[in-house]
């Protein structure tokens, strides 16, 4: 195997949103490489559609305090509420700076960016829904990305594309650097860097029905967790309400923030019922689980009962064309209706980590529940838990979350490396994980071990035994049920043993982290007696302030997860019952 050197100062990991703006802070101050296993306009920010929020009031009163109220109540009171602050409070630069990037923002008649209505955002903390999400029409995070992406190119941002980092070097707690598996090569490349960015995004194909890419498979925080370091609130995994029926291919509340309504096999707009005030716009956990309740009490629609309807046939076929021309594009293409004059069938789908690596409001990120930082090692966007979305993130404060602290993450590398004087890394540094490859390249194939079978079994276990309703007995039957697949995996095998282009042999790394994701997942969806947010236990309904008012952090520990926990940082809003 052919190693390759390269010395920086800080090395980014990811060319999403977090990954670029992280880039676009640090790049003058440093020699920066930014490392992604896709093409950085490739990544999953671009899939985003409905929009970033921030209290503009372009369209009605609104100010950043309220924002920061629907963050906290729509987080079920987990989310830290000084972090909170910071997000809100930030927006409104973030989207006025990428606009004077270049962000084609739709516009109101006055020339305004416009904002539209998303679930959980609320004016007068609750009295109606907000026009808060700034959008370009249902094509949000592409634009994010290719604007993010042609400022780092005008900056001459050094990227090493469809490079895929598989370890990070930590010695005496102190960062050395990371190794990369060059995809078009087989070489391997270790990076020496003394400041390290993860911006490796989400971990949605842990589940089987997912709105997210093939790619996100927790690589950045399954890295750090086989190093030890800890997954802070991995029970809190979004489901969203609208994915397209058993393609899991998303279908963005904008629809319904534009007026779109929720239907059961009888025509009934059934969220009247669950959220009287805010209706098809309550917060995503509540309508997932409607749509759950409704399809379990037998009101589903089809054949098996098992979807409901999503009915933008009332909006008119000129607010579709122009403000949801993507989205109805995908049904027309995938399902072969015409939204203009149909419902669509829809279910809920994989959407979204909560949890992830932890890190400080500075996006360092931090290696036990003590809070202690980690030196050199910063995480941003998806990946990360700093945590603004607690128990249940509210749409569009993703999209605000990877800028607001991807900048941050940049600004904390500039400071590490400016008080740092430059390391060096050992040239054996990769035999780990060369090793580990020509283990892979050498084991003869077997079907039974094959990638693609575990990967299913786990995919389709997740989602029957760790979804949106748990229980003490579905929780415990998954356990083991991933102990089997970890010692599955331990013999797994690939049938592809070139050097160019192996992407079942990078498959069969990114099987090791989600059965860790998943692993993390459920030790700590377990332990948590009580229903928070997108995590509901059956056996306990209710939330319980009383003990579980804290983020768990999960430390790998053999095939499951050894758990502690830290207190939530309470703010000005004192945890109250959400209703909506
Ligand atoms: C379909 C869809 C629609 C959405 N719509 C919205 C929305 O309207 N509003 C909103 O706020 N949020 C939305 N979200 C959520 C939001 O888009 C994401 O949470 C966010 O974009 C994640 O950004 P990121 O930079 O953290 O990661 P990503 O954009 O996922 O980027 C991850 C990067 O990491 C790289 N990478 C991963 N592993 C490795 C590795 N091992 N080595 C090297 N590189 C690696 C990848 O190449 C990629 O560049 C949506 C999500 C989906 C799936």
């Amino acid at each position: 195997m052919k190693i390759v050197k390269h010395s920086f100062d800080g090395v980014i990991v990811g060319a999403g949103g977090a990954g670029l703006r992280a880039a676009i802070e640090a790049a003058p101050h440093m020699k920066l490489a930014v490392i992604t296993k896709l093409y950085p306009t490739r990544s999953h920010t671009g899939a985003a559609q409905g929009g970033m929020s921030a209290a503009l009031a372009n369209v009605e009163e609104d100010n950043w305090n309220w924002h920061a109220f629907d963050t906290v109540k729509g987080s079920d009171y987990l989310a830290d509420q000084p972090a909170v602050d910071i997000l809100c409070k930030e927006a409104i630069d973030a989207v006025i700076e990428l606009e004077h990037w270049g962000l084609p923002f739709s516009r109101l008649d006055n020339g305004k960016i416009a904002q539209r209505r998303f679930g959980g955002h609320t004016v007068k903390e609750g009295e109606s829904p907000a026009f808060r999400a700034c959008y370009a029409a249902d094509r949000t995070g592409h634009m994010i990305l290719q604007t993010l992406y042609q400022k780092c190119v005008s900056m001459g941002v050094t990227f090493f594309d469809e490079f895929q980092v598989l370890d990070i070097k930590i010695e005496d707690g102190i960062c050395q650097g990371v190794i990369a598996y060059e995809l078009a090569t087989g070489d391997i490349h270790i990076f020496e860097t003394r400041a390290v960015t993860f911006a490796t995004g989400g971990f949605g194909k842990i589940f089987k029905v997912s709105s997210n890419a093939h790619s996100l498979t927790g690589d950045g925080p399954g890295i750090l967790y086989q190093k030890g370091i800890p997954l802070e609130d991995m029970e809190f995994y979004q489901f969203h309400p609208t994915g397209i029926y058993r393609l899991g291919i998303l279908l963005s509340e904008a629809a319904r923030g534009e007026g779109g309504i929720l239907r059961n096999k009888d025509g009934e707009r059934f969220m009247e019922r669950y959220a009287p005030s805010i209706k098809d716009l309550a917060p995503r956990d509540m309508v997932s689980r409607a749509i759950a309740t409704e399809i379990s009490e037998g009101n589903g629609a089809g054949p098996d009962s098992d979807y409901v309807y999503l009915d933008l046939t009332h909006l008119g076929a000129e607010t579709i064309k122009k403000k949801l021309p993507d989205i109805t594009d995908f049904v027309r293409t995938y399902v072969k209706i015409e939204p203009i004059e149909e419902p669509i069938p829809v279910q809920p789908t994989a959407h979204y980590a909560m949890g992830g690596i932890p890190t400080d409001v500075y996006s360092r990120v931090l290696s036990d529940e003590k809070g202690t930082v980690l030196p050199g090692v910063y995480a941003a966007g998806e990946a990360a838990c700093v945590s603004v979305h607690g128990a249940n993130r509210l749409g569009t404060n993703s999209l605000l979350d990877i800028v607001v602290f991807g900048k941050r993450a940049g600004q904390s590398m500039v400071d590490y490396v400016t008080q740092t004087k430059p390391n060096s890394i050992s040239d054996s540094a990769s035999d780990d994980l060369s090793k580990k490859i020509q283990n892979l390249i050498d084991k003869e194939h077997t079907d039974e071990f094959s990638v693609a079978n575990i990967r299913k079994d786990l995919q389709e276990s997740m989602e029957e035994n760790a979804k949106i309703f748990r229980t003490k007995e579905t929780l415990e039957k998954q356990t083991e049920i991933l102990e089997e697949l970890r010692d599955r995996y331990e013999n797994v095998t690939i049938f592809d043993k070139s050097k160019v282009h192996n992407s079942e042999l990078v498959e069969a790394i990114e099987l090791d982290y989600l059965l860790d994701m998943s692993e993390a997942t459920v030790a700590s969806a377990l332990a948590r007696n009580e229903s928070r947010g997108a995590h509901s236990r059956q056996d306990f309904p209710d939330r319980d302030d009383t003990n579980f008012m804290k983020h768990s952090f999960a430390f790998k520990k053999d095939n499951t997860a050894n758990l502690k926990y830290k207190d939530v940082e309470l703010g000005k809003y004192e945890p109250m019952e959400r209703k909506y």
